[in-house]
């Protein structure tokens, strides 16, 4: 009996009622055979296979710690990366280069966090739009209204330049503040709801306020009350996971992501891509056994 038979019925991996004949002389026996004839006839003559037995442990592990340390990207890389396709609709599989100028060349089989790599391409993209050189880029809105304490109110006045430079514009009467200009990211590519809107100018102007009163006047130019909404559209907006690409649409987007300022980290700072393994570059030849090939054509 066929060890694949044998398999099915002791372990039951299969509950449908077994054709017997079926098991034992077709599928088996054809592919005992013909792993058989093909190993005879082809002997594989492996060249630089390194020597991973237990007494060279510790060497190879100490190689693999080294390698590791020289496995640097760069944009280079990404640029010629060789996209193989996507895998499961959740990664981007690519060979990748280490960067010209390292040590030893060397190809690595890549993953794309597919998700990771939309989300960096957008938030770059948005920033560019959002971002004027030194000044975040500024949209009329209807008036919003805020009520601010005379400290507060003391403080958008005093510094009216800086919070200009953040695309706020607005006129004070008596405790209200009317704002009638705001960065466009706080509005965003499709405009968030009014209540988020407001929430959001107002923990803006309070955030930089304390940061001021903190560094002596001086503000942050990429307060978290812009940057959280900044993060969060991109993410919202990107490829997800489940989300089917073709091989095209694979290379375009390592091909947006080599034009990323900091094209490995994805929008909350965590890795875009994992190194599956070291593709070797090792001379395989296979001869072929003649008097091998010779007896099996005369058993045809
Ligand atoms: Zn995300």
């Amino acid at each position: 009996m066929s060890q694949i038979f044998e398999n099915c019925r002791s372990k039951g991996a299969c509950d449908y009622k077994f054709d017997e004949e079926y098991y034992e002389d077709i599928i088996y026996n054809n592919f005992a055979k013909d792993v058989q004839v093909n190993t005879e006839i082809y002997e594989p003559v492996v060249q630089n296979v390194e020597d991973h037995a237990t007494k060279n442990i510790h060497k190879f592990q100490s190689k693999v710690k080294k390698d590791n340390a020289s496995l640097i990207f760069d944009e280079t890389s990404l640029k010629e990366a060789k996209v193989l396709g996507q895998v499961d609709c959740k990664f981007i599989a690519a060979i990748m280069k280490k960067r010209s100028g390292a040590k030893e060349a060397g190809e690595y089989l890549i993953l794309f966090d597919q998700h990771a790599v939309s989300e960096r391409i957008r938030l770059e993209r948005n920033l560019a739009d959002y971002l004027n050189e030194e000044q975040w880029v500024s949209v009329e809105v209807e008036n919003i209204i805020l009520k601010m304490s005379n400290d507060q109110i003391l403080y958008l006045h005093n510094y009216k330049d800086k919070f200009t430079q953040l695309g706020l514009q607005w006129t004070i009467n008596d405790k209200e503040v009317n704002v009638h200009s705001i960065p466009e990211a706080i509005l965003g590519k499709n405009p968030r709801e009014v209540e988020k809107v407001i929430k959001a100018v107002r923990n803006l102007i309070i955030e930089e306020i304390n940061i001021m009163k903190l560094q002596k006047g001086c503000l942050s130019f990429y307060p978290k009350s812009i940057m959280d909404l900044v993060f969060s559209e991109a993410c919202r907006y990107a490829i997800k996971f489940g989300d089917q690409l073709s091989k095209n649409d694979c290379i375009e987007l390592l091909n947006a992501l080599s034009n990323c300022k900091t094209p490995f980290q994805c929008a909350h700072g965590r890795p875009v891509m994992a190194v599956i393994m070291d593709i070797k570059v090792e001379n395989r030849d296979y001869k072929i056994n003649m008097t091998k090939l010779k007896k099996f054509k005369r058993v045809q």
